[in-house]
């Protein structure tokens, strides 16, 4: 497997290890791929054709770049990936792109319905190679899902660490269902991460909070497939909502790797969206100089990103940093705004999600983001995740309870026909 290293410090790290002494997080640190540039992209397309699971993954396809030294046979894989890139021209015009595009990238159609498979199914992989028996994350409710499905699909045990009432609906009953064991620790997700994190260290468990280097090089391939859909031809940005930043960490990582590998001639700029009421790191990068400082009572309605203690801080800083990206953080009604527009353009996500639009709308407005760019917003997770709050939200729209009779019908329709 390719080393790793402290991005703090630049110590080797050891195989799975969870961190270095330093405090720093541990990144992989891949060779210079033996293929580059059109061989590479010859090579993705062909394999598009085949069967073999290994090929059909939007994750494992570019293996070259994401763990190339691990032996095919050690690939825990449920054809993660290949999501829908959706034109959403309506959505240009409401967030101001008048004369430029977007693109929606729906990351909900993963297999447990949120991007965490990419890395998911990397980090089980890696951590069953490498002895880890019990597997363990914390989780606002979309880690929880993704590492309850891998790890029954690899047959191994895993224990998930849930803030206790504040996960959504449809994720609790997938864990539950793929038959995590579920703790749910009275406090935050910080509670539950320092938690996990301890536990793992004192009982030996396989950690998979994107603290494990091994998702976030799972997570590159969301850069991977953007490019790709686009026939390499980048976008001028890419929008994400951001929580414990790991994926912003991934998706910068990712832009850097395809174009040292010559797949790509230029870097898309990146901008992380915080809900407002869990911001802590766009509060630091307005002045980025020592140690993040967490928000101590992270609240918003977009449970997937109520993270006041954000653990990959450092990776992410350095990849805002490198591909000259933004960080910005949006209101709840911003969000719920963004959230309904996404919805009735029949595409559809979980709340956390639409801070992605909700962000690009503010950018564009305040002329950070160009109107006729071309952008990317990923959507994180799927709608039917957070069931509860998107009822809430179209209750006015929803539906109408009407008599057994056509006449009722009749006058239901009023307006429509
Ligand atoms: C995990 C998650 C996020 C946040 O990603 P980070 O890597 O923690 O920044 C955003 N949206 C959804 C739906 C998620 O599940
Ligand atoms: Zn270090």
């Amino acid at each position: 497997m390719a080393p790793l290293a402290c991005v703090r410090c630049d110590a080797p790290g050891a195989p799975g290890a969870l961190g270095c002494a330093c405090g720093g997080l541990l990144e992989v640190r891949p060779a210079a791929p033996a293929l580059e540039g059109e061989a590479l992209r010859a090579l993705f397309a062909a394999r598009r054709a085949s069967r073999a699971p290994e090929d059909r993954s939007g994750v494992w396809r570019y293996r070259e770049l994401v763990a190339p030294d691990l032996p095919v046979e050690a690939i825990v894989a449920r054809g993660e990936g290949n999501t829908g890139l959706y034109p959403a021209p309506r959505l240009a015009a409401w967030v101001g792109l008048d004369r430029g595009a977007l693109w929606l990238k729906h990351e909900g159609e993963n297999p447990t319905g949120s991007f965490k498979d990419r890395g998911m199914c990397v980090g089980v992989s890696a951590a069953l190679r490498e002895g880890a028996r019990v597997l363990a994350c914390a989780s606002t409710g979309n880690t929880s899902a993704s590492l309850a499905s891998y790890a029954a699909l690899a047959g191994a045990p895993c224990v998930v660490f849930v803030p206790e009432g504040k996960v959504a609906l449809g994720k609790l009953a997938q864990t539950v269902a793929y038959g995590a064991r579920v703790l749910a620790v009275r406090g935050s997700f910080d509670t539950a991460m320092t938690l996990v994190d301890e536990a793992a260290r004192a009982y030996g468990l396989g950690l998979l909070n994107s603290i494990n280097p091994w998702r976030i090089e799972g997570q590159k391939a969301i850069a991977l497939e953007v490019l790709d859909d686009l026939g390499w031809s980048p976008p001028d940005w890419v929008v994400l909502p951001s929580g414990n930043l790991g994926n912003i960490s991934a998706l910068g990582k990712g832009l850097r790797e395809a174009r040292q590998a010559g797949l790509i001639d230029r870097l898309p700029r990146i901008a992380g969206v915080q809900a407002a009421g869990a911001a802590p790191f766009a509060r630091y990068m307005r002045d980025p100089r020592g140690d993040l400082v967490p928000e101590p009572r992270p609240e918003t309605v977009a449970t997937a990103i109520r993270i006041g203690a954000p653990r990959s801080w450092e990776k992410a800083r350095r990849e805002v940093q490198a591909l000259d990206g933004g960080v910005l953080a949006v209101s709840d009604a911003e969000l719920l705004a963004a959230k309904a527009e996404i919805d009735r353009a029949g595409v559809g996500c979980e709340p956390a999600s639409a801070a992605s639009v909700a962000g690009l709308k503010r950018l564009v407005a305040e002329g950070r983001v160009a109107r006729d760019a071309r952008v990317v917003a990923i959507l994180t997770g799927h709608l039917l995740k957070d069931p509860e709050t998107t009822v809430e939200l179209h209750r006015e729209r929803g539906q109408v309870v009407v008599d057994g009779t056509l006449e009722a019908i009749g006058a239901a329709l009023a307006g429509l026909i």
